[in-house]
Formats: structure tokens, C-alpha cells, sequence
């Protein structure tokens, strides 16, 4: 999609270390990290948001889940675990319009959210 940033570092066109990569997702450290380990995971197909999930595109979730489980397993924290979230709209906090997970690690990290 024009003008959506995570399509643009999704597909390359704006150049970005991934961390992993496959047909499917990027994944690529967040600009701004808020945990010791911040790393975004995206579809490279362009969904707005959670809510635009349906039976033709929901594998994707999936994947998304198993992806960031290797990660866990390859980069060391698995044992101490992570937290894997969504932010879905104006109260859930979404300000980039194209789904992405947050996969967070290498700290307590506190519940209830703020
Ligand atoms: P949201 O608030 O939508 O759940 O998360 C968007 C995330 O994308 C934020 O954590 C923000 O720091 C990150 N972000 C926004 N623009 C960029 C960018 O151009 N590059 C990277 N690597 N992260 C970005
Ligand atoms: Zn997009």
C-alpha cells in the first residue's frame, strides 16, 4: 500500500536489517525500543489492523506466532520469556496502520499495561 511505511520496510524499499525474513513476515527492531529486546513483526501483505482479519489472511497469525518463537529460542530468551503483542485501534494504541505484533524481552515487563 502507498504511503504505509511497514509495506515500505516490509518489501525493501526502505532498507532495513531484518532479523528474520521469509515469503510471509519482516521482522526488524523497533525505531524506538521500549525493552531490552523490541522487535516488530509484520506481514509483508498490507493489513491495516486486527480488525481486517478474515478467513483469506488470518494464517498469517499464525505465523507470526511461530516466527516469534524461534526468535525466542535463537536469541536466548525463551526460558526467561517475552510478551508478543497487538495494539488495535485508537485505545489499543495503534498509531502505525499496518499489522504488526511487538515481540518485547529482556525484562520484567509489568501487567496491567499503563
Ligand atoms: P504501535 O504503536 O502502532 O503498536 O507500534 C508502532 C511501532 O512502530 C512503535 O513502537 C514505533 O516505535 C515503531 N515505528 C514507527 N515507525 C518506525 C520506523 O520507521 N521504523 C521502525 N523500525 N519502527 C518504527
Ligand atoms: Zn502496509
Amino acid at each position: 500500500m502507498e504511503d504505509c511505511i511497514f509495506c515500505k520496510i516490509a518489501n525493501g524499499e526502505i532498507p532495513t536489517e531484518y532479523v528474520y525474513e521469509d515469503e510471509l513476515v519482516a521482522a526488524f527492531n523497533d525505531i524506538s525500543p521500549v525493552a531490552p529486546v523490541h522487535i516488530l513483526i509484520v506481514p509483508k501483505a498490507h493489513i491495516s489492523s486486527a480488525l481486517e482479519l478474515d478467513d483469506s489472511n488470518k494464517d498469517v497469525v499464525g505465523h507470526i506466532f511461530t516466527v516469534a518463537s524461534k526468535l525466542a529460542r535463537d536469541k536466548g530468551f525463551a526460558e526467561n520469556g517475552f510478551r508478543l503483542v497487538n495494539n488495535c485501534g485508537r485505545d489499543g494504541g495503534q498509531t502505525v496502520q499496518h499489522l504488526h505484533f511487538h515481540l518485547l524481552a529482556g525484562r520484567n515487563l509489568e501487567w496491567p499495561p499503563g
